[in-house]
Order: structure tokens, then C-alpha cells, then sequence
């Protein structure tokens, strides 16, 4: 396969608290190897929650013409 190009664009993805609807989760632990989780908790009410493999806050790049 020949090496190919395209440019894209940073995206910042945060996820909103479930609980408060309000506060962005953060990342408050390490990610666990084998399971992938890592445990979140809210900015505002302190809700934790659990996501697998890709923390919050994070930078995702997406083509300069696709839509997030
Ligand atoms: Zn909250």
C-alpha cells in the first residue's frame, strides 16, 4: 500500500455528567490494563462513572471535511 495523506482537524470530545447534566467528567485514575477502565468523576456534583479505554477530556482528529 502506498503511504497516503489527508488532513484533519483536532476535536475536543468531553463527555457531561450524567447525574448533574451539568459538570464535565474528568479523569480521576489510572486506566486499569486489563478491563481498559478508567474511573471518572464530575467536576461539580463529584458523580463517578466508569468509561473503557478512551478518557475524558481528550482530542480526537477528524477529516477537515467530515462532520464530529
Ligand atoms: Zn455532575
Amino acid at each position: 500500500m502506498p503511504e497516503i495523506k489527508r488532513e484533519v482537524r483536532p476535536i475536543e470530545v468531553n463527555y457531561v455528567c450524567d447525574a448533574c447534566g451539568k459538570g464535565m467528567m474528568v479523569q480521576c485514575g489510572p486506566m486499569d490494563p486489563h478491563s481498559g477502565d478508567i474511573e471518572h468523576s464530575c467536576l461539580i456534583c463529584d458523580h463517578r462513572q466508569t468509561f473503557q479505554w478512551r478518557p475524558y477530556p481528550r482530542i480526537d482528529h477528524i477529516g477537515v471535511n467530515e462532520k464530529s
